[in-house]
């Protein structure tokens, strides 16, 4: 029988602003759709989160046996510098500041992103469309909402009509707006827009002569607008209505509630049943985003060359770290919790690493079957890994009971233990075990035994300088000898 029958699993809907227990449209499928990047530059730290979140996600559901149908899109054109529908395309814009073709920033980026979520153990996607592959498709979605009459074409440029739209729907469900209050917070068009109201959006851009990314349509020679490229891809690859559409959650306004509008204009209902967003990861306290620089890219992280790293770390340990934090909470970066994060993955890989050496009793002194139980109860309340990994920890302190004869494991329960231990650190979390069961402490010890046996030496030869130096240097990294009978030992602080 599959998992999922017997595990009831919460997730927390932005639509309903609750929880509510996940019911797919077909029993045994899920579709699920998040915004990809938009290739104009590295994917930063703060992106890596979003899409690990729904990496996360994904594997959850794989887990608990559905059948995913996983699409996460890659915006290779029409994104404008702002959401106010202004601005050069950021691709474009790329290609005209490196002077090479836009599809040259496109692969570059690609590339790099590929690249990136490999090394954090990432599971493809099952499909990922793009904007451009997707032209026919977004343009006959304009001509549906044109023929309802509700988007209107002016000077080869289609807008959709939001205060029409709100006349039968409601414009706004998502993000808790209202449309008299848009109009109220949004600012005057300057003159420079051809739309009749600040709040509607491009559906179809006309393109300006020195724009290069340009297609033909019924309207000009022009591009799709940002949202539509969304509406267009989750539509043709999971349908009308599908299961879960999930991205970060600055994508909520204007970005989602838009793609809501257009599907609803285009056929009649809302495309969504589950709206996941994840929460942004900041760096001083400030969100990390490209534009400000105020981000980390994750190759720093894995060479330490960045300011507010005094190391480098492992794309696990920062796996670990993001996944310490629940998704929808915003989580703050630091050279501190990354070094902490280190300390916990290496003690819960160090105890993973240690299952095979232990033995075994006739009966165990903990209750595996509950514990598992736990791990499940916490995943299915809306994926709250922390607790999950609080559990985990409780698994962990029962190991090293047992390895120090302070505790029993049954044949049976360790066969368990690692089996759940597995499948959640490893197929859940997707952390890697590349720790090689060594957190690099007895390669200290060994060095710090050298110095000790070098520093004994010069002491034999009266040569206290030196002797007094390794002391002494020994002690400003933190590592503090001390002379006893037996010989000399040390400890760290
Ligand atoms: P973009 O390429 O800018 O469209 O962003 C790709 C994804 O990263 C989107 O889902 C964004 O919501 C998300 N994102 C951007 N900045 C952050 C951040 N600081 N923390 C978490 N997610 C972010
Ligand atoms: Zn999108």
């Amino acid at each position: 029988m599959q998992l999922y029958k017997n595990q009831p699993l919460k997730i927390y809907n932005s639509l309903s602003s609750k929880k509510d227990t996940f019911k797919p449209i077909d029993e045994g499928y899920v579709g699920m759709y998040v915004c990809g990047p938009t290739v104009y530059s590295n994917v930063h730290l703060g992106n890596v989160r979003t899409f690990m979140s729904f990496d996360m996600i994904f594997r959850y559901f794989k887990h608990l046996g559905f059948k995913v149908r996983y699409v996460r899109n890659i915006t290779d054109a029409g994104h404008l510098e702002n959401d106010a529908d202004e601005g050069e395309d950021r691709i474009a814009k790329k290609a005209r500041l490196e002077k090479i073709e836009p599809m040259e920033v496109v692969q570059m980026y690609t590339v790099d992103f590929h690249n990136t979520l490999n090394k954090f153990n990432f599971l493809p996607p099952s499909i990922e469309p793009t904007a451009t592959g997707h032209i026919i498709e977004q343009i006959e979605i304009i001509k549906t909402i044109l023929d309802k009459g509700l988007a209107y074409e002016i000077n080869g440029s289609v807008y959709f009509d939001v205060l029409k739209f709100n006349e039968t729907k409601k414009y706004g469900i998502l993000s808790g707006r209202n449309v008299e209050d848009l109009i109220h917070n949004t600012r005057a068009l300057d003159g420079q827009s051809d739309k009749k109201n600040p709040q509607d959006f491009a559906l179809w851009k006309k393109a300006e002569p020195q724009h290069i990314m340009r297609w033909p349509s019924p309207w000009s020679d022009g591009f799709p607008g940002w949202h539509l490229e969304c509406t267009a891809m989750s539509t043709k690859y999971l349908g009308e209505q599908f299961d879960i559409h999930g991205g970060g959650m600055d994508l909520k306004f204007p970005h989602h509630e838009c793609e809501i509008a257009q599907a609803e204009a285009c056929n009649g209902h809302s495309p969504v049943n589950t709206w996941m967003h994840a929460n942004m990861l900041t760096l001083n306290g400030q969100k990390m985003a490209k534009s400000t620089g105020n981000n980390i890219l994750p190759h720093e992280i894995f060479t330490g060359e960045n300011d507010n790293l005094s190391k480098a770390f492992s794309p696990s340990v920062a796996r670990f770290f993001m996944m310490q934090a629940h998704y929808r909470s915003i989580l703050d970066f630091s050279n501190d919790a990354l070094e902490a994060s280190e300390k916990g993955f290496n003690k819960l890989i160090d105890a993973i690493n240690t299952l095979g050496k232990l033995t075994v009793n006739d009966t165990s002194s903990f209750n595996i079957e509950a514990w598992k139980a736990d791990c499940y109860k916490a995943m299915n309340d809306d994926f709250n890994t922390p607790i999950l990994i609080a559990e985990l920890f409780s698994a962990v302190k029962f190991i090293n009971q047992v390895k120090d004869g302070k505790a029993t494991i049954s044949k049976e329960d360790l066969e368990l233990l690692t089996q759940t231990l597995h499948a959640f650190v490893f197929d859940i979390l997707g952390l890697l075990n590349d720790t090689n069961g060594d957190d690099g402490s007895e390669k200290l010890s060994d060095t710090v035994e050298v110095l000790i046996k070098m520093r004994a030496e010069a002491r034999a030869n009266k040569d206290f300088a030196l002797s007094d130096k390794i002391r002494d240097e020994l002690l400003a990294v933190g590592i503090q000898l001390k002379d006893g009978k037996d010989g000399t030992s040390f400890s760290t602080n």
